[in-house]
């Protein structure tokens, strides 16, 4: 992973988080990936309020490090790993739920990729940023941003 990142860094507020993962109904069952994971604020709430097991991806090894160290202080470390790598070269297949705060045409390189690998019923949230011609099930606003949730179609 040594290639420039897609997107650079900038964390979701707090309340967004909360309201991405309250979107998306996570609960101890799920498996939450958040690519692109910065901090990993995301999947550490997932654990931390909810008891779901999480996986963030960053390609910035000094997000790692903060999300490593972070997931210490949470007393979330049975529940969490942070992978330096690139996000279209992960294997995410095992998520329920996917998070996002990526770019517009990131989002739009993802989404076959995304239908690709997800279970049918598998839950997306994304931060600010929709996928095109692909209408989400649900749009809300919290405290000025914008968050989109989809769910995965069975396959054709
Ligand atoms: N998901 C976190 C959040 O919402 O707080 C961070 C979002 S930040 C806008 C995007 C993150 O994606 C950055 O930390 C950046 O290093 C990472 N990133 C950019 N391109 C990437 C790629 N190709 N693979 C993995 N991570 C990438």
């Amino acid at each position: 992973a040594t290639r420039t990142p897609d997107v650079p860094y900038v964390p979701t507020r707090q309340v967004v988080v909360d309201a991405m993962l309250k979107l998306a109904k996570v609960t101890k069952d799920d498996v939450v990936y958040d690519l692109g994971c910065g901090d990993g604020r995301i999947v550490i709430t997932a654990a931390k309020e909810y008891g779901a097991t999480g996986t963030g991806i960053d390609i910035n090894p000094e997000r790692i490090k903060e999300a490593n160290a972070n997931a210490q202080k949470a007393n979330v470390t049975d529940k969490v790993k942070f992978v330096e790598g690139d996000l279209f070269e992960t294997d995410f297949s095992k998520a329920t739920v996917v998070t996002l705060y990526l770019l517009p045409t990131v989002n739009m390189k993802l989404r076959p990729i995304l239908l690709e690998q997800l279970k049918p019923g598998s839950r997306i949230v994304s931060h600010s940023f929709d996928m095109g011609d692909w209408k989400p099930d649900q749009t809300i606003n919290v405290d000025g941003s914008t968050i989109y949730f989809w769910t995965v179609p069975a396959k054709k």
